[in-house]
């Protein structure tokens, strides 16, 4: 049996049931292959600790507080998995007499495999040989798309516990999608070139209104990750790329080269960008994080970018606003606003004034954050 995954090692464990006498080569100190080393169990168990956190915190009424996670610790709790299914597989094979040899084999002729490994090589001859070496990827012919874009259509299409419609028309959109993605990373790189190494102490208006917004699908990306909501965060990534393209539109229209504020700002929503899709898209967000802006090292080694609370509060709020028990309209004031200016702002309100008919307001009352009710 060339091969011990999954494929191979049940192959040789029937074919020894049946009486035949069976050599696995391997060239994997162990045998599990792909599925139980790399695949399967490793994401399986990582996933399972996902899971429950996920779990943990969708029952309405109890509250677990935010997890803490000792990765280290986590992944020796995979570790040990793996160990345990790779002993299990180890003495399954001993049971059956079914030998195991390292070394990675290669035909030497229709009867014979030459095993070579840091001892040496071998020469085996066999009566059959099974070859379950497992695959590789590759690109299919007339198949313009990479795994990016099949990820990014499978992730963006539903839910992870929902089946997948394949389309036609919704891979192309993210093909279509991702190469947006690649040309605004390098619009923003480019704007964000001449811009000072050090964070400005102010940021103007557009500055803020990008930073915001780069800020907020950070903040959101990160919960929808956490939560294993991966359309959600596609939807947000969406979202913020509209954001990003509109600040790039706007520094465009202006004839001079953006301010230092914008360009530091444009440079870091690249940046932000490019962080939150690479769990989504990996091969796209290396590419961008190295050839676009020029960062060293993987940028699925990068620290998660830090979020700013103070950029996720909103500067306005918009209450409805109701009269003698009727929606009227509605009123956006302040975030901060007090009482007085929210009143002043609903009495103000055309709708308002015209359900009160003239007459004074008797009461007005404020939910905070919900709704404000004008009695007549
Ligand atoms: C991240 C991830 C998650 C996955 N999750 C799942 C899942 O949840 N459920 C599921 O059903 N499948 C899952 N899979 C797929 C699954 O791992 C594969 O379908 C399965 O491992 C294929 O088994 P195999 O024996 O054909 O090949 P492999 O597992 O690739 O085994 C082939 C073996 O052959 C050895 N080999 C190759 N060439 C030689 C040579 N010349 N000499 C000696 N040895 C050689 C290799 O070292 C390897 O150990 C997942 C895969 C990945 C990558």
């Amino acid at each position: 049996m060339i091969g011990g995954g999954p494929g191979g090692y049940t192959a040789a464990f029937r074919a020894a049931d049946l009486g035949k006498k069976v050599l696995i080569v391997e060239q994997q100190p162990v045998l599990g292959g792909v599925c139980l080393n790399v695949g399967c169990i490793p994401s399986k168990a990582l996933l399972h600790a996902a899971k429950v956190i996920a779990d943990a915190g969708e029952v309405p009424g109890v509250s677990f507080g935010k997890p803490r996670i000792d990765i280290a610790a986590v992944r020796k709790a995979k570790d040990a998995v793996v160990e345990r299914l790779a002993k299990g597989l180890a003495s399954l094979a001993k049971s059956r007499t079914v030998r195991v040899l390292n070394g990675t084999a290669e035909f030497a002729s229709a009867n014979s495999i030459r095993v070579s490994s840091s001892l040496g090589a071998k020469l085996i001859r066999f009566d059959h040989a099974v070859i379950a070496v497992g695959s590789s990827p590759i690109r299919i012919k007339g198949v313009p798309y990479g795994a990016d874009t099949a990820r990014f259509f499978v992730l963006s299409d539903s839910p992870p516990d929902r089946d997948v419609i394949w389309s036609e028309e919704g891979v192309q959109g993210a093909a279509r999608f991702m190469q947006r993605l690649w040309r605004l990373v390098n619009e923003a790189a480019d704007a964000g070139k001449a811009a000072p190494q050090d964070r400005p102490a102010t940021f103007g208006a557009d500055a803020l209104t990008l930073r915001k917004a780069a800020h907020g699908a950070l903040d959101r990306v990160s919960t929808g990750i956490e939560r294993l909501h991966f359309n959600v965060c596609l939807a947000n990534i969406r979202e913020f790329a509209n954001e990003l393209a509109d600040a790039l539109a706007r520094a465009r229209s202006n004839k001079s080269a953006p301010a230092p504020d914008l360009s530091w700002s444009l440079r870091e929503a690249a940046i932000i960008l490019v962080q939150i899709f690479s769990p989504m898209m990996p091969h796209l967000a290396e590419e961008c994080w190295q050839r676009a802006l020029g960062q060293t090292g993987l940028v699925s080694e990068a620290r998660w970018p830090q979020i700013e609370p103070d950029l996720l509060v909103e500067d306005s709020i918009t209450l409805p606003v109701q009269v003698n028990g009727k929606k009227r309209g509605e009123v956006t004031v302040a975030s901060g606003a007090g009482n007085p200016e929210i009143e002043a702002a609903v009495l103000a309100l055309d709708a308002v004034k015209q359900a009160l008919g003239g007459k004074q307001a008797r009461k007005i009352i404020i939910v905070p954050q919900r709704i404000v009710n004008v009695v007549g």
